[in-house]
């Protein structure tokens, strides 16, 4: 049997030139890690019952009927610089389903093999950058986050070169769609406008229907970026590569190479080992979004009708985004704080307390989750100066007494915005290791407990106990 899924693959229709069609290269052996059936239900797919069926089609072995596999091109600002082509360099579009309530979504394959994109790389991934998207991108997607998800993980049965000889393994990838910045910047840079007008009405007629034009799409991504920037940075969360050729247009998250979550609170955290200089730090991100919607305002501009005017108002458009972003993001932490009516003052005890935790290096997560319970007291041993922390707790304190709100359904409100468990980086590089040689039980127990991570299991609670000295990841790496 094979995989069955109604597809209709959209961007296949689209001009040759968006693409090449590229099948996955057959692996050596594949082996079944993971099968998400939630979100197979989901897209509407049967799988078939053997398991060694499901890695092949996940391998790439077994093309399903109805996929036309492709890789696509785009371009990109990579740290800052320029580079005119790249593309999916070890990855390939399957197909797009369409799930049973008329959603659409990508399946890529992504360690598929060589593609015409794959420049000196060898296209395929090993298995550490295979597990840790697995784990963070459905951790991400169980917080309420809007993300690409992981369908399946599969062993190779081949090893890949880095450091060492490691094992291969391939992910399959889903999202509403791999469009980018930098595919708009790829056709942009040619000064290929009908190409430039042909994608911007697919993304506008995938994402966003209701908008009109360049300037509506525009709108529309600036909007979905500032919000998905502040829900980053409500859970901790650090990109770590934020690419222009990583951002995509339906303000999805996309590409978990070195990313990271916050143990202690610090702005300018910095996971990411090809990150030297902190242009991806924490507290960064709202600025480097900025800066890639004004390329994206930049490649969009062609289809203006009047350049000057344009100019105007994409720079007017683009400058926006730190209002929408604020909004967004002083939203997020007065839900952190159990605030239900915004009040004067507010801001400042928010920033208050981030700037207590950056000094006591507290745990960004288990501060905030420590307040949503009944005894927030127990907040202050987070925290290497606890006499810091004890007159903001006053504060805050009295600022909810002003509120009046039972103390019970604040709670309630705080710990379905409060997680208890986030992916830390000691926990994935833990579940990596056992991978590796093997043992694939402590990735399957941490991705079971971060489907519910504002309503973890008792048993799952060591999960969220920050790393000890000799655990602690500092730095993480694209794989
Ligand atoms: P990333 O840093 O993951 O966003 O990748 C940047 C570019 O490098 C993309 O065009 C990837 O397809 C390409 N790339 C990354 N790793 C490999 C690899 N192992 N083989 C071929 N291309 C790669
Ligand atoms: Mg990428
Ligand atoms: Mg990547």
């Amino acid at each position: 049997m094979t995989l069955q899924a109604n597809f209709d693959n959209s961007y296949a229709r689209l001009p040759d030139r968006f693409f090449t069609r590229q099948r996955p290269e057959p692996v050596e052996a594949p082996g079944l890690i993971a099968i998400n059936r939630t979100l197979a239900d989901r897209l509407g797919l049967f799988l078939p019952d053997a398991q060694d069926e499901i890695a092949a089609i996940f391998a790439g072995n077994h093309v399903p009927e109805g996929a036309t596999p492709l890789a696509q091109v785009y371009a990109g600002h990579q740290f800052g610089g320029w580079v005119p082509q790249l593309g999916d360099g070890r990855a390939v579009l399957l197909g797009e389903v369409v799930a049973p309530d008329g959603a659409r979504f990508d399946i890529q394959l992504k360690g598929s093999g060589r593609t015409p994109y794959s420049r000196m790389g060898d296209g395929r991934a090993w298995l550490g950058p295979v597990l840790r998207e697995y784990i963070v991108s459905e951790a991400m997607a169980a917080l309420g986050i809007p993300t690409t998800r992981a369908l399946a993980a599969v062993t190779t049965g081949e090893p890949v070169l880095r450091e060492a000889a490691l094992p291969g393994a391939v992910l399959a990838r889903v999202a509403s769609s791999h469009i980018r910045v930098g595919t708009f910047q790829y056709f942009a840079a040619r000064q290929d406008i009908d190409a430039l007008q042909a994608l911007a009405d697919h993304a506008i007629a995938r994402h966003y229907p209701d908008a009109t034009g360049p300037e509506g799409l525009l709108d529309a991504v600036i909007g979905a970026q500032a919000d998905l920037i502040a829900r980053w940075m409500g859970v901790g969360f650090i990109h770590g590569v934020m690419n222009t050729d990583n951002m995509t247009i339906s303000g999805e998250t996309i590409d978990y190479g070195p990313c990271a979550f916050l143990d202690a609170y610090h702005p300018q955290a910095v996971f990411s080992s090809i990150d030297q200089y902190g242009r991806y730090a924490f507290g960064n991100q709202p600025q480097i979004a900025v800066w890639n919607l004004a390329q994206l305002a930049t490649a969009l501009l062609p289809l203006m009708p009047d350049r000057d005017a344009g100019i105007e108002r994409f720079t007017e458009m683009v400058n926006g985004f730190s209002d929408r972003f604020e909004t967004a993001w002083h939203a997020v932490l007065r839900a952190k704080l159990g605030l239900s009516t915004p009040q004067e003052g507010d801001l400042a005890l928010a920033f208050d307390l981030l700037e207590a935790m950056a000094r006591g290096e507290a745990d960004f997560t288990n501060t905030f989750r420590a307040l949503s319970g009944p005894d927030p007291d127990s907040a202050a041993a987070l925290f290497r100066n606890p006499d810091t922390f004890a007159p903001w707790l006053a504060r805050w304190q009295a600022r909810l007494a002003q509120e009046g709100r039972d103390p019970a359904t604040r709670q309630a409100a705080m710990q379905a915005v409060n997680p208890a468990l986030i992916p830390r980086n000691h926990r994935i590089e833990q579940a990596i290791q056992a991978g590796v040689a093997g043992d694939f039980a402590p990735f399957e127990r941490l991705a079971n407990a971060l489907a519910t991570p504002y309503a973890p299991d008792a048993a799952d609670l060591d999960l969220a106990t920050p790393p000890q000295e000799a655990e602690r990841v500092t730095r993480t790496f694209c794989g």
